[in-house]
């Protein structure tokens, strides 16, 4: 059998469409098939290749890594130095309220480290979050997001979740004196990029503030600079009691964290009772690629680009069959009449070698979301395809 047939006989499959691209090597923006397929990627494997596939810093600091160690002990017993050195990187780019982090390896593992940490320190049980919400898919990660034919197949899922309206003034009501955090995706992402204001995130925090409740920032898919800050709260003039991140933190290696203060952070340490035990949490190379990622998206400028770079595919990204743009950065939805329209589009942009897809919640909208790094050359490529697929399936 070939990997194609392998694929489909002995992986557990996700869906009754997999894209079925066969991988051979990926470099910067563009991924290439076994037989010189070349295709330009406008997803970064859902906004994680923020700095392109395989930077060349990324990859030696996971060799050097290699060369010295790989897993030893479970997360927060010994001193590994790309851990320390990862933790004070990260909180060199936060507020200095932001000064503690627990390195896991996924979004979900991080969004159920906040949600305990969360309940620990405050002592209270409930939880608001968003409608139309994803933080992942373990089950404490489901129970807070906001789709319910996600949801339903899992019940009973946690109880006191509470899904308020995004970016509405008159839902902050739910929140009470009882919770223990508001959880947020500080832009949604598989709604279909869906942009708060500013207006909204600062009531939140003072609604926060005057309840006790923490409040907790998803920044899984919209932080490491995806929408043109290295965290999407910059935009709104406010800061978390804890912020939550995965996907682009790694550079393509399998990391998370959630980070808060040593305040918060400590009850986690008192004995007897559990805090959050990892065995691979913040592997050792993972948080060397992370590192290395922190420093290739400061040293690369990238984040001062990403603005420009969104107007570009703005202005190229015009035809009657597109809608509207939703975009925070180079966090983008483009939105088409129905997926009936849409799909046929992305399938013919791919065999013409541009790769977008659609999102979780939100399916008449085309995700993009490039490498930070394309070029405004690789922009103008990705567009034209783009608007030629779409002429040729409506011909
Ligand atoms: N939160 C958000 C906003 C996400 O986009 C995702 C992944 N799509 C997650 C959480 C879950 O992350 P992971 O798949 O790494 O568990």
């Amino acid at each position: 059998m070939n990997n194609r047939q392998l694929f489909l006989q002995h992986l557990a499959q996700t869906t009754d469409f997999p894209l079925l691209i066969e991988i051979e090597k990926a470099e910067g923006v563009y991924i290439y098939g076994p037989e010189g397929e070349k295709y330009l990627d406008l997803i970064s494997g859902i906004g994680v290749s923020n700095i392109g596939h395989r930077h060349p810093r990324v990859l030696s600091a996971v060799h050097d890594q290699m060369d010295k160690y790989l897993h030893l002990m479970v997360y927060g017993e010994y001193v590994q130095s790309p851990q320390a050195q990862l933790a004070k990187a990260l909180c060199d780019t936060l507020p200095s309220s932001l000064d503690n982090v627990y390195l896991v390896n996924s979004g979900s593992e991080a969004v159920e480290g906040a949600l305990k940490l969360a309940k620990r320190f405050t002592g209270k049980a409930k939880l608001v979050s968003c409608e139309n919400a994803y933080h992942g898919s373990s089950h404490g990660a489901l129970s807070v997001g906001g789709n319910e034919i996600f949801k339903r197949a899992y019940r009973p899922l946690l109880p006191g979740v509470t899904n308020i309206a995004y970016n509405d003034i008159s839902s902050l009501e739910a929140i009470d004196e009882d919770t223990a955090a508001v959880l947020v995706e500080t832009i949604q992402g598989e709604a279909g990029i869906r942009v708060g204001s500013a207006d909204w995130f600062q009531a939140l925090r003072k609604k926060c503030n005057d309840t006790g409740t923490l409040l907790i920032l998803d920044e899984i898919q919209c932080g490491f600079g995806r929408t043109g800050k290295f965290w999407a709260f910059e935009h709104f003039g406010i800061v978390p009691d804890i912020v939550v991140c995965a996907k682009g933190m790694g550079g393509g290696m399998p990391i998370g964290a959630f980070i808060s203060n040593k305040e918060v952070m400590s009850v986690f340490k008192n004995n007897p009772l559990l805090g959050h035990i990892t065995t691979f949490g913040g592997h050792p190379v993972s948080a060397a690629a992370s590192l290395a990622t922190i420093q290739v998206l400061k040293d690369e400028k990238l984040i001062a680009q990403v603005d420009e770079k969104a107007n570009l595919f703005k202005t190229l990204l015009v035809h009657p069959e597109i809608k509207s743009i939703r975009n925070k950065g180079l966090m983008m939805a483009v939105e088409f009449d129905s997926f009936a329209i849409l799909k046929p589009v992305i399938d013919r942009a791919i065999e013409l070698g541009v790769i977008t897809d659609w999102f979780l919640f939100c399916d008449n909208s085309m995700r993009i979301a490039p490498p930070l790094t394309i070029s405004k050359e690789e922009i103008r490529e990705a567009c034209s395809t783009i608007l030629r697929a779409i002429e040729e399936v409506k011909s």
